[in-house]
């Protein structure tokens, strides 16, 4: 049983705390799911999800919009996370892929809302390039005006969901000034002709993940998502209160590594004892078990405080980030090592997870643009 003391940091509200219990219930009942065929997976899994109700929490309510609530976020990635890292990545993309429509959207792009957050669509968000994934503002990608509609012309790469989505959020060049200040956004359904899968991309901890290729993709002038010019700040925006609940899901890793290795050396006899008698062994644990409870810290405090009305949580967010998924990798190294051999046998859960974290080192915004958004901050005050 992993240690739910955090539920009674004064983070929380009830209703917090019930629905972490709710989804862990839920998850231990549904969760693993089979990944041998990804793509399906991951649409059973959004439909679950969304028949459960846990999908209303990922993008706004159109009918009565409501701000989202990171801390609820957040818990629902951490558990999952903790129970099966593909359903994780199921609900997160349902957010990540919305969240221009949730923030920005017009009240008719925000009907897509409805059916993400039943279930009965998913979406994705088309921000990376071949030449600009790090360095966002080189994209490539034209969005030209003509008339009542945009034409869309270029490749997108690293697109999670990328050929099962129902609707991508897709950023492109619509030229109003060099670099980051000349960027879109557009609401692109996938039926739209001209979007075609180039190349599945295959991963060390596979997901539904492509390239995509826009030739002479027309949309009507109504696509745009927010102003024109702005979708470098809108993605900005969008990325601040999803990061945080990227450090929420290595959390979910981290607890889960932790408490496999309680288990596995409370278990393990060797030498006439439990491996746990071993101090080397009992102080690996005790460094797990901080760094788990500092990335929650940090994880918390930037939800919390972005939930308390702050505009930007950049900072809190990069630091929530940085640290949980650093910090996860170490905790769930140690995991591996204290399971022997079989901490990197095909299928046990500590190598799932070895394999699983890695990548959220390196997505929306790898660890070492995290230090350079901190520092940046730090030294603006
Ligand atoms: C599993 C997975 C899922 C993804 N899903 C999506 C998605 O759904 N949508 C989407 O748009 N993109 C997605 N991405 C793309 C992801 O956001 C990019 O891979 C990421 O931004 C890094 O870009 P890059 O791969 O081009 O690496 P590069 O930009 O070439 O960077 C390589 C490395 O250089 C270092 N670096 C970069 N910038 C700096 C800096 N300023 N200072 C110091 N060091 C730096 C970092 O170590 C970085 O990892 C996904 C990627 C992966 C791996």
């Amino acid at each position: 049983m992993s240690d739910r003391s955090f539920l009674d940091w004064p983070f929380f509200d009830d209703h917090h705390r019930h629905l972490a219990e709710e989804l862990d219930g839920w998850c231990a009942k549904n969760l693993p799911v089979d990944h041998s065929d990804v793509d399906q997976a991951c649409k059973d899994l959004v439909a679950k999800l969304g028949a459960a109700g846990f999908l209303t929490y990922s993008a706004i309510d159109p009918d009565n919009p409501q701000p989202l609530d990171v801390r609820s976020l957040c818990l629902i990635r951490e558990t999952l996370a903790r129970h099966d890292g593909l359903a994780d990545f199921a609900f997160a993309m349902q957010g990540l892929g919305t969240g221009a429509i949730s923030f920005f959207g017009t009240p008719e792009q925000q009907q897509w809302l409805h059916k993400t957050r039943s279930g009965q669509a998913l979406s994705a968000f088309a921000l990376s390039e071949p030449r600009s994934g790090s360095d966002v503002a080189n994209m490539d990608m034209q969005a030209v005006l003509d008339g009542d509609h945009y034409l869309l012309n270029g490749e997108k790469t690293w697109i999670s969901n990328g050929g099962i989505a129902d609707l991508y959020c897709v950023f492109a060049r619509t030229g109003e000034a060099p670099g980051a200040r000349g960027l879109s956004a557009f609401l692109v359904p996938a039926e739209t002709p001209g979007l075609t899968v180039k190349e599945r991309l295959e991963v060390i901890a596979p997901h539904p993940l492509a390239t995509l290729s826009f030739k002479d993709v027309k949309i009507p002038a109504t696509a745009l998502i927010g102003q024109s010019g702005q979708g470098f700040k809108l993605s900005m925006a969008v990325l601040d209160v999803f990061r945080s609940t990227v450090g929420a899901a290595a959390l979910g890793f981290a607890r889960r590594a932790l408490d496999e290795t309680v288990n596995r050396v409370q278990n393990r006899e060797l030498f006439g004892a439990p491996l746990f008698d071993l101090q080397m062994v009992q102080g690996h644990v005790a460094e797990m078990a901080l760094d788990v409870d500092a990335a929650a810290l940090l994880v918390y405090r930037a939800a919390w405080t972005k939930d308390n009305g702050a505009d930007r949580v950049t900072r809190e967010a990069a630091m929530a980030k940085l640290y949980a998924t650093d910090r996860a990798q170490v905790v769930i190294d140690k995991a591996v090592q204290l399971h022997g051999g079989d901490g990197v046998r095909s299928g046990s859960v500590v190598e799932g997870l070895y394999r699983e974290i890695r990548a959220l080192r390196i997505y929306e915004g790898a660890s070492d643009v995290q230090k350079v958004v901190i520092a940046r901050q730090t030294l603006n005050g």
